[in-house]
């Protein structure tokens, strides 16, 4: 299995805090039904992915510092292609923005609230001490 050096890396791949091997979801990111499946611990080295109950709801003001800064660009992106359109096109298109990238959104603000604040550390040897 592939072990990631890079903190970012791992992050950007989405795989576990603490062997930066195992995956933080089950499922792929399209599968709309399921995108939001955890294991409850990392399939590889056994670390937990929920270090408390409802750890999570802080990935909301995550997300949140994710939508602010897109619906501004997407808002500016309508502003100079479509010339100050009618409101409801704004509305549309941060809409249709939104919803598109939802899957990333919830999945990078739980990756970012457990690298951030899930008090775990690389542990380069994780992985393999799992087997
Ligand atoms: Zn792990």
């Amino acid at each position: 299995m592939e072990v990631i050096q890079s903190t970012a890396g791992a992050l950007l791949a989405l795989r576990c805090p603490h062997c930066h091997a195992g995956k933080l979801f089950s499922h792929p990111a399209l599968n709309l039904r399921h995108f939001t499946d955890m294991p409850a611990a990392c399939p590889v080295c056994g670390q937990t992915y929920e270090p408390e109950p409802g750890f999570y709801i802080g990935a909301m003001y995550v997300s949140y510092a994710f939508v602010v800064p897109l619906v501004l660009a997407v808002g500016l992106l309508v502003y100079v292609l479509g010339h100050d359109p009618d409101t409801w096109v704004y509305v549309a298109a941060v809409t249709v923005a939104v919803l598109a990238l939802t899957p990333l959104l919830f999945r990078y603000a739980r990756a970012v609230m457990l690298y951030a604040f899930g008090g775990v550390r690389f542990d380069a040897n994780a992985a393999r001490r799992a087997g």
